[in-house]
């Protein structure tokens, strides 16, 4: 048996991701990445002696929906304290977070093998400024456009064996987040980020080994390799006899390994206590039904529908819930137009072909054609009134000018709804009624067919493929 079959791995989670609020969490200040550095500050987010907060209630909802959303029990008597430590990117030399009463306790997610993962607590504070290392000889830069973000913290049991087992659950957190609107966890612009605990221990013991704790991994790829290397790392020391110290460690993902930052610090180091500047808060249950109020149907009940009542395969429903939008866009179209595979397909197969020729990514996609008329065009379709590939023209032509799906068809002749036979029967009833039109073809034929294209548009209600009845009237007028 190799090494690393002799070892468990046992791991707990702290997962911060930036809430989706329009300004930061203790003052009105824009909360918005990307923005000219120290643009948006002010007294209270830089830390100005004397500026007080002022607590957004905004920020306190989203983190709220997130404890909803993952099965929280919200605390009805919620402190905010202060976590004193000194780093320059946090001029304060505290942050707002919280510790004894947190907003949210409990919870968990079920992984797809059943295995349930608990979740100890969703807390809610503000993130801290960015640092940027230039070098040496230049120094480095300081931004506070991010201090004063809310963010929320989710803290994990040890719970997790795996690192696909962590993989998953990140996926599932962002997904849940972002289809609820509570935070857009971008993951490379740090909007969500994961500090992974991780100890190892041999089969069967049941104690505990000692943790370290990876700090700020920003993508899934980099968690899954920084969870392999430390593993790995463990083992491979405790069984040539050495101990694993406590410590945070950072991952350098490009070269694949990860290095001291410092032995761990514990609660008691950072001298938390309740911070004067903000009252405790209370929370009613009138508040949390507001809030559920808002929530939406969850990506994993979505899919659980699109399975068991639209009946469609499983990769399908997982594609179909990528985001909120597209899963919005389906729906409605299934709302307009009862037909959820023919939808799927179409979805599935022909606008995304679309989206990807025009260079969107699944994860930004936004149909360039409504839900009426991708529906209208379908029906179609369904209905025998044009084959799928002029649907797809018909589609295209929509997409280029924004026009209704039948009028297009229309003009553009592509209905086929009354057989040649009705059209043959309908230019003879002509040639017998009015003897004059026979004569007139004889002569200009040019100069008389529209008037023969519109009698058979009338006798049709419009139905009748123009081109195609033009091109019958020889057949009937010049014999
Ligand atoms: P601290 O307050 O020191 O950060 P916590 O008890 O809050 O410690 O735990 C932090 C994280 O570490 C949690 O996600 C928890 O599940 C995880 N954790 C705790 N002990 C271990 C361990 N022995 N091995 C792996 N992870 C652990
Ligand atoms: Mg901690
Ligand atoms: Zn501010």
């Amino acid at each position: 048996m190799g090494l690393m079959q002799e070892y468990d791995i046992v791991m707990g989670l702290e997962i911060h991701a930036e809430l989706a609020t329009k300004t930061k969490v203790f003052c009105s200040c824009k909360n918005e990445f990307g923005d000219e550095p120290n643009t948006n500050t002010c007294p209270v987010c830089t830390g100005m002696p004397g500026a007080l907060p002022v607590l957004n209630k905004r920020a306190v909802e989203l983190a709220m929906k997130a404890g909803l959303s993952f099965g929280s029990k919200i605390s009805k008597y919620t402190v905010f304290e202060r976590k004193n430590y000194f780093y320059p990117d946090l001029s304060k030399a505290y942050q707002i977070s919280q510790l004894v009463y947190p907003l949210n306790l409990g919870g968990g997610i079920k992984l797809s093998s059943g295995k349930f993962i608990r979740i100890n607590r969703i807390h809610l504070e503000e993130d801290a400024g960015k640092l940027t290392h230039i070098s040496k000889a230049v120094g480095t830069f300081v931004d506070y456009n991010r201090g004063g973000t809310p963010l929320i913290e989710m803290v994990t049991e040890p719970d997790f064996s795996s690192a696909d087992e962590v993989v998953e659950f990140l996926k599932r957190v962002r997904e849940i987040l972002v289809f609820e609107d509570i935070a857009r966890c971008r993951m490379e612009q740090g909007g969500m980020r994961c500090d992974v605990n991780l100890s190892v221990k041999r089969k069967g013991q049941t104690e505990f080994g000692t943790r370290t704790e990876m700090k700020n991994l920003n993508s899934f790829k980099s968690v899954q390799r920084a969870i392999e290397y430390e593993a790995k790392r463990q083992i491979e020391a405790l069984s040539s006899g050495e101990v694993i110290i406590q410590e945070t460690r950072k991952w350098d993902d490009d070269k694949g390994k990860s290095s001291s930052m410092r032995t761990k610090e514990e609660a008691q180091d950072y001298r938390y206590f309740p911070d004067p500047d903000i009252l405790p808060l209370k929370i009613t249950d009138a508040d949390i039904s507001t809030i559920k109020s808002e929530m939406v149907m969850l990506p994993e009940d979505r899919r659980k529908m699109y399975v068991e009542t639209f009946g469609l395969p499983a990769y399908d429903a997982e594609i179909l819930t990528t985001t909120k939008y597209i899963s919005d866009y389906y729906e409605n179209c299934v709302k307009l137009y009862n037909n959820p595979k023919k939808i799927s397909n179409w979805i599935m197969v022909d606008l995304l072909k679309i989206i990807k020729d025009q260079g969107q990514t699944l994860d930004e996609a936004e149909f360039p054609v409504s839900e009426q008329n991708l529906c209208a065009i379908i029906k179609m379709t369904e209905d025998k009134l044009i084959g799928k590939n002029l649907g797809l023209e018909l589609l295209a032509k929509v997409i280029e000018t924004g026009k209704e799906p039948m009028l297009l068809a229309k003009d553009m002749g592509m209905l086929v709804t009354i057989s040649d036979e009705e059209i043959i029967s309908l230019l003879k009833r002509l040639k017998s009624e009015n003897e004059k039109v026979g004569i007139d073809y004889k002569e200009e034929p040019e100069k008389i067919s529209g008037f023969i294209v519109g009698y058979v548009m009338k006798n049709t209600g419009g139905k009748a493929n123009s081109l195609k009845v033009k091109s019958l009237i020889p057949d009937v007028f010049n014999d």
